[in-house]
């Protein structure tokens, strides 16, 4: 794997990559199961495997959230080795937003509700990176986790609006065999506060918006609501003392089967 942290680099180091298939996974580090499956989808559709790691500051509305987040770059460097990556695109802040930086995409109405009512220019610090990221690696396949299922259905719409030439392929949520989602922010839980975030994947288990709010009574509950992306999922964003969560459940498309949800109404499992 060959670890690269300019434009420059990159340009020259995917030279002779261009024949063939270019994938691109997206990240910001603090790698778990679920970036490592991303590696595998990528690693099975494409000749190369680009992951970028880069805590992008655009995304984050609150410089404490940015400072909390967990880096660990000659572990995830490892991690990516052995998960097959060819390229990690490493780049420092400045050489993806330089002095006099002002360019923005704004993907307007699908940026505004659920994480954009609570993270105010989330969406768009998402959707500039990836366009940037995008121009820069020129991937024809990119992947994203169902996890952030707002996530994809912004990207989604910028790659159409924008003309872009990149198949986005969704990868589905990888859990705990508790059933919390995999998460970089689950490493800030407390063991008190991870026991108190299972009421998460339980409720939205239920796939039901009414008893999936009684069970997480107790908890500060930013949303909890159906989203009609592609597939609809419950949705849902929990505070657990300083750490905030997301989770999601698709209402239509049944899944693999897994022990944590039982059985629910329409015997659809994830
Ligand atoms: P992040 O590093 O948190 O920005 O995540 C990078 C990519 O990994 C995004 O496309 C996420 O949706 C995806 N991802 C994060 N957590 C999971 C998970 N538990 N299962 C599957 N994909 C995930």
């Amino acid at each position: 794997m060959r670890i690269v942290h300019t434009i420059d680099e990159l340009r020259e180091a995917l030279e002779p990559a261009r024949g063939g298939t270019i994938g691109l996974v997206p990240t910001m580090g603090a790698f778990h199961a679920g970036h490592l499956s991303l590696f595998r989808a990528a690693r099975e559709g494409c000749e190369s495997v680009v992951v970028s790691l880069f805590v992008n500051p655009a995304q984050f509305d609150s410089r404490a959230d940015l400072e909390r987040y967990p880096h660990d770059e000659g572990r995830d460097a490892r991690l990516a080795e052995d998960a097959g990556v060819d390229f990690l695109f490493c780049p420092p802040t400045e050489e993806l937003y330089p002095p006099g930086y002002q360019t923005w995409v704004d993907v307007e109405e699908l940026s505004r509700p659920l994480e954009g009512e609570f993270r105010p220019g989330h969406f768009r610090g998402v959707a500039t990176v990836c366009c940037k990221l995008f121009n820069l690696v020129r991937p024809q396949v990119a992947y994203f986790g169902q996890k952030d299922a707002q996530q994809v259905a912004v990207v989604r719409r910028m790659v159409r609006d924008l003309d872009l030439e990149v198949e986005i392929r969704v990868v589905p949520t990888v859990r705990d065999a508790d059933g919390l989602a995999l998460s970089s922010r689950n490493a800030l839980l407390s063991p008190a506060e991870r026991e108190a975030a299972l009421a998460l994947p339980r409720a939205l288990a239920t796939r039901d918006p009414v008893q999936a709010r009684a069970l997480l009574n107790g908890l500060d509950v930013d949303y909890l609501e159906i989203a009609d992306f592609e597939p609809r999922v419950l949705a849902a964003a929990v505070r657990v003392g300083k750490t905030r969560l997301i989770d999601n459940v698709p209402l239509e498309i049944p899944c693999q089967a897994s022990a944590w949800l039982g059985p629910t109404s329409k015997g659809a499992t994830e």
